[in-house]
């Protein structure tokens, strides 16, 4: 699933071609996507609406339309982009919303596996909602002391806490990896027993990997794409994830991968993280 750094890297790429634009009208093929919403709420509630405002907020892509916010979340095979020529017969088939836009470009989410989710929230359900997802990683404000109080509380493997969304915003399992590797931390160590010293470095690790990976526009594994449909760089500079049986960049030891953590792949160096 899209992270942080790529659902970041998206909206950078649709803001300056979205903000302002009025839609003039909205279809969606299937309604499997929309969380508390009915399609035809949907569609009526987006016909007329100027994208006022066009930000992040965790794994969400949010449009302020003033008096609602659409808030598209993009599955593993998901894609949002603005889309100048007519759509491609493969477009046509996964295209799940399509945003008609005044001056004829269309906003389409598309999404294969149909695995991301859609809502429409008024300001009021929009502030339980973002209330509801932990601190913003790369916002200047949030601390390693406050990192640290949130993983005191938690005898969970310190990996499940950093990707649990209440925790922390934006993290999953990619960059839950790599940060972990580079702090130098066992994925499977239970929270709290975690010292000040780890707090700094997991902190400090978390917004460095993060940072690095929007300058390099995100990762393409297999289908992510940014919002001008390019594939991102940073899969060339992961060193753990997808890379279990091969050897540690640091070490040479042979990287584990176990599934045992959180029924997601965990990639690390025995000899490196403990
Ligand atoms: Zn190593």
């Amino acid at each position: 699933m899209p992270e942080l750094p790529e659902v970041e890297t998206i909206v950078r790429d649709l803001r300056p071609i979205l903000v302002g634009r009025r839609i003039v009208r909205a279809r969606l093929s299937h309604d499997d996507v929309l969380r508390g919403i009915t399609r035809s709420r949907l569609v009526r509630g987006l016909a007329g609406k100027t994208i006022r405002q066009l930000f992040r907020r965790a794994k969400h892509a949010v449009f302020d339309l003033g008096s609602e916010r659409l808030i598209v979340q993009p599955g593993m095979t998901g894609s949002l982009t603005v889309e100048r020529s007519p759509l491609t017969s493969d477009q046509l088939r996964y295209a799940v919303l399509r945003a008609e836009l005044d001056g004829g470009d269309e906003l389409v989410y598309t999404d294969v596996r149909r695995l991301g989710t859609i809502l429409l929230l008024d300001p009021k359900h929009w502030e339980l909602y973002d209330r509801a997802i932990g601190p913003e990683p790369l916002d200047e404000n949030f601390s390693a002391d406050q990192l640290g109080r949130a993983l005191q509380r938690s005898r969970q493997a310190i990996k499940k806490v950093i990707m649990d969304q209440r925790h922390l915003a934006g993290v999953g399992n990619i960059y839950a990896n790599e940060a972990l590797f580079a702090a130098g931390i066992d994925p499977s160590k239970p929270a709290r027993r975690l010292g000040p010293d780890d707090h700094r470095r997991l902190h400090s690790e978390i917004r460095r990997i993060l940072s690095a990976a929007i300058r390099s526009n995100g990762t393409t594994f297999r289908d992510y794409r940014t919002g001008v449909g390019e594939p991102g760089n940073f899969q060339l500079e992961l060193l753990v994830y997808g890379r279990e049986g091969e050897p540690c960049r640091r070490c040479g030891t042979r990287l584990t991968g176990t599934h045992a953590i959180d029924a997601r792949i965990s990639v690390f160096c025995h000899h490196c993280q403990s």
